[in-house]
C-alpha cells in the first residue's frame, strides 16, 4: 500500500480511535502529546499491557501538518524513518518522506497497533494529589487520574526569536520557520532569512529556487554532505555509531545546533551562494531602522565546512578501521561550488533600499510546558529538568527530547529504545508498589483499546 492510500485508510479510520475515558478514571499512565515521541511510549506501554491514554490536543502528528512547509522532507532516509517493531518494505528505501507521507505513517502505526490515542484533548494543567501523589490532568473534557506521565509534547514546536525581531519596522511581515509554507505564499520582495541551520538553508534554497531575492543571515552551524562514499550520510552515522556519540553544548546552556544537511542534496552556503542567495554575518541588531550583521561570513562558511570534512574523515576511519569495501569519496558539487559573496561584506541593509518585505526567523525551537504545574520538573527557562527522560519527581516522564547525550536523541531514530526505557521504569514501579485497596473511581474496569477502538 502506498503513502496516500495509507493516508486515505487512516484517515477513515481515525474518528474511530478512543473516546474520552470517565472523566476521574484513574489509569496506570497517560501519554501527552501524539508525536513519534507519543505515540511510540504509548506502542511501548501496549506491549506491557499497562492501561493507558494518549490525550493529543489536535490531531495525530499535529507538529508535522501545521510546522512543516509544502517542500519539508524528512532528513532520514524511508529505511531510517521507522516506528518501533517497524520495518520497511517498500520500493525507495534511500528515498526522503513528503511531510504527508510522514504524517500518514504516524497515523497508520496509531490505526495498526490500536493506540488509545484521544485527539482533540489538550491537557491545560498537569498537577499532583499530594494526598495519594496521584496526576491529575485537567483537560475540557474532564480530569485523569494516573499514577504515571509521561509528557511528550514536542520540545521543537514554539519559535525563538532574537530580541532584534521586537525592533525591526511594522512594515515587514516576519514569520517563524514554522509558519513558512511556500515562496508562493509570501508578499512580493526580498526576503531576509535568518539562521543558516537546518530550518534556514532548507528553506532560503526552496526560496531562492522559486525565483525569489533571498537575503541569508549566517550563523556559526556545521555542515554534512547528503551522501559520501556510496550511501546516505545517515546511514554512515547510524552504522558507525557517530549518531551515539555526545553533542556539544553552546556557551548559552543550549545544545549547538543540528549541522545543516539537505533533504535529497546537500546545502552548503557556498550552494546557496552560487544560487544567488546573497549571504550575510549573524544578525546583530537593527540599528535606526537599519539591520545590523557581524563580519563573521567567512567563519561561519569555515566552520561549517571543517564539520564536514571532520564527519568525513570519522567515517574514513571507521571504514578503514574495519576493511569495508567503500567507494572512493568523490567531490560533492554543492561542497566545492564557489560561492558568489558580497565584495565588501554587508554589515548593514536598509529594508526600503534593499525591497525587504519579509523575514522569517529559522533561530530555533524550544518546547511550551507553561501548562505543568510541578514542582522540580522545569527550570528557570521553563524547559524540562531530566536524566535521560526520567525526572526527580517520581512517576514522571519526558520523552522525544534532545540531549546533549547523543545526536539520536530528538530524533526519531531514538524512539524505539527509549520508549523500552521509559516503560520499562513505569514496569518496574508498578510492580515494586505496595498493593493498596483501589479507590472508588478505580473499581469499575476501563474498557480496552481494542474494546474502544471497535465500539469507535
Ligand atoms: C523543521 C524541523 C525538521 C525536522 N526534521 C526531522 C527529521 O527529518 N527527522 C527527525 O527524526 N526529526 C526531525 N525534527 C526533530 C523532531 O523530530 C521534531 O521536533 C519532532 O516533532 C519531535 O517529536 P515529538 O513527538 O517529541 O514532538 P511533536 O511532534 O511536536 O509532538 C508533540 C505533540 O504533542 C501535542 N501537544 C503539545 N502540547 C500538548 C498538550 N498540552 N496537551 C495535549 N497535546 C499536546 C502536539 O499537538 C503534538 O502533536 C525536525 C524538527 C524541525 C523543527
Amino acid at each position: 500500500m502506498n503513502a496516500i492510500d495509507r493516508m486515505s485508510r487512516a484517515k477513515r479510520s481515525i474518528s474511530t480511535l478512543a473516546p474520552m475515558v470517565a472523566d476521574g478514571a484513574m489509569l496506570d499512565a497517560v501519554v501527552i502529546g501524539a508525536g513519534w515521541a507519543g505515540l511510540g511510549v504509548s506502542h511501548a506501554l501496549v506491549r506491557a499491557g499497562l492501561r493507558h491514554r494518549v490525550l493529543e490536543r489536535d490531531r495525530i502528528g499535529a507538529t508535522w501538518r501545521t510546522q512543516r512547509w509544502d517542500a519539508f522532507r524528512m532528513n532520514s532516509t524511508k529505511i531510517q524513518t521507522l516506528m518501533p517493531d517497524d520495518t520497511y518494505d517498500g520500493p525507495d528505501p534511500d528515498g526522503f518522506m513528503t511531510r504527508d507521507e510522514f504524517v500518514a505513517l504516524l497515523e497508520d502505526f496509531a490505526i495498526r497497533n490500536r493506540l488509545p490515542v484521544e485527539t482533540n484533548t489538550p491537557v491545560l494543567k498537569l498537577a499532583r494529589d499530594e494526598e495519594d501523589s496521584l496526576f491529575c490532568l485537567t483537560t475540557p473534557r474532564g480530569t485523569l487520574r494516573a499514577g504515571h506521565v509521561v509528557i511528550a509534547s514536542g520540545s521543537q514546536n514554539r519559535a525563538r526569536r532574537p530580541a532584534a525581531a521586537a525592533a525591526l519596522s511594522a512594515n515587514l511581515l516576519q514569520i517563524d520557520a514554522c509558519d513558512y509554507r511556500s515562496p508562493a505564499a509570501l508578499p512580493k520582495g526580498a526576503i531576509l532569512v535568518v539562521g543558516s541551520a537546518q530550518s534556514g538553508g532548507q528553506i532560503a534554497q526552496d526560496l531562492i529556487e522559486a525565483g525569489r531575492t533571498v537575503f541569508l543571515a549566517t550563523a556559526r552551524a556545521g555542515r554534512m554532505p547528503r551522501q559520501y562514499r556510496g550511501k546516505d550520510i545517515f546511514v554512515w552515522l547510524e552504522q558507525s555509531g557517530l549518531f551515539d556519540v555526545p553533542r556539544q553544548m553552546e556557551p548559552s546552556g543550549r545544545i549547538e545546533s543540528r549541522p545543516l544537511v539537505g533533504a535529497i542534496r546537500t546545502i552548503s552556503l557556498q550552494s546557496l551562494s552560487a544560487q544567488g542567495v546573497v549571504l550575510l554575518g549573524r544578525l546583530t541588531g537593527v540599528e535606526d531602522g537599519r539591520l545590523t550583521f557581524a563580519d563573521d561570513l567567512q567563519d561561519n562558511i569555515r566552520f561549517a565546512d571543517e564539520a564536514s570534512v571532520k564527519v568525513k574523515r570519522k567515517i574514513d576511519d571507521y571504514i578503514a578501521r574495519h576493511g569495508f569495501e567503500a567507494p572512493a569519496a568523490i567531490e560533492d558539487p554543492a561542497e566545492t561550488v564557489a560561492p558568489r559573496l558580497p565584495d565588501p561584506p554587508i554589515l548593514s541593509l536598509d529594508p526600503g533600499q534593499s525591497g525587504l518585505t519579509t523575514v522569517i526567523w529559522c533561530t530555533g525551537f524550544t518546547g511550551d510546558f507553561s501548562w505543568v504545574r510541578l514542582p522540580g520538573v522545569l527550570d528557570g527557562r521553563g524547559q524540562p529538568m531530566h536524566q535521560e527522560g526520567i525526572t526527580a519527581l517520581p512517576g514522571l516522564y519526558f520523552a522525544g527530547l534532545e540531549s546533549p547525550r547523543s545526536r539520536r536523541a530528538g530524533t526519531m531514530l531514538g524512539i524505539a529504545e527509549e520508549a523500552r526505557r521509559i516503560v520499562e521504569h513505569i514496569r518496574q514501579r508498578i510492580h515494586s508498589a505496595p498493593t493498596k485497596p483501589p479507590r472508588r473511581d478505580e473499581r469499575q474496569p476501563l474498557p480496552t483499546s481494542k474494546q474502544l477502538v471497535e465500539a469507535g
